[in-house]
């Protein structure tokens, strides 16, 4: 625990075992974090898969955090999410439950085996900066420049905003 307070940022994702719930979920579970409190969250968004195909969509969203935890100790709790997360029986490797990634850490760079912040890919996907840019649209993101440039250029090809009660 530190006494500054600083303002945090992380992406959630999830394709499996009712994604929408997971998230919704994970956003409350975010709240419960110790010395930790969620000051904003972006819509839901259905976005296509990076990954290998056949996998189902994800359901994607940014929530932005108030914290007194040193980065690795946030990290630790949103792996304990996770965890309590993959409760899933008879699922193999490759979908996700839950997948929770730390953005940004107030103006920090972390360099850290376990941790890497920004987040390495972050500037790329433009399911993480679209809903960034929905809770804060004039954010810059150090060594990539403005927020609102870089979702001019990313490609939402495929993503959609999850209406309040839509299914998914
Ligand atoms: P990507 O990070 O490209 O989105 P991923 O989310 O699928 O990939 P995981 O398997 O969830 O990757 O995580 C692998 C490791 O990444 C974690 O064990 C964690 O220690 C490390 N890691 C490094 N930087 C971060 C970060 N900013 N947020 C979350 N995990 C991170
Ligand atoms: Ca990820
Ligand atoms: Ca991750």
């Amino acid at each position: 625990m530190s006494v500054v307070e600083e303002t945090a940022y992380v992406a959630l994702g999830s394709n499996l075992a009712n994604p929408r719930h997971q998230v919704e979920q994970a956003l409350r579970e975010l709240d419960c974090i110790t010395e930790t409190t969620v000051t904003a969250h972006s819509p839901l968004y259905l976005t296509p898969p990076l990954g290998p195909p056949g996998q189902a969509d994800y359901v994607n969203a940014v929530a932005r955090l108030r914290t007194r935890l040193e980065p690795l100790a946030l990290l630790d709790a949103l792996q304990a999410i996770e965890a309590a997360h993959a409760r899933v029986r008879g699922e193999h490797w490759g979908p996700r439950t839950l997948d929770l990634d730390l953005l940004l850490f107030g103006e920090r760079s972390v360099e850290h085996p376990r941790l890497r912040v920004p987040h390495a890919e972050m500037h790329r996907r433009a399911f993480v900066l679209v809903p960034l840019y929905d809770i804060d649209p004039d954010l810059t993101i150090p060594g990539h420049g403005a927020l609102h440039t870089l979702v001019q250029t990313s490609d939402r090809a495929g993503m959609r905003r999850l209406a309040e009660g839509d299914d998914d």
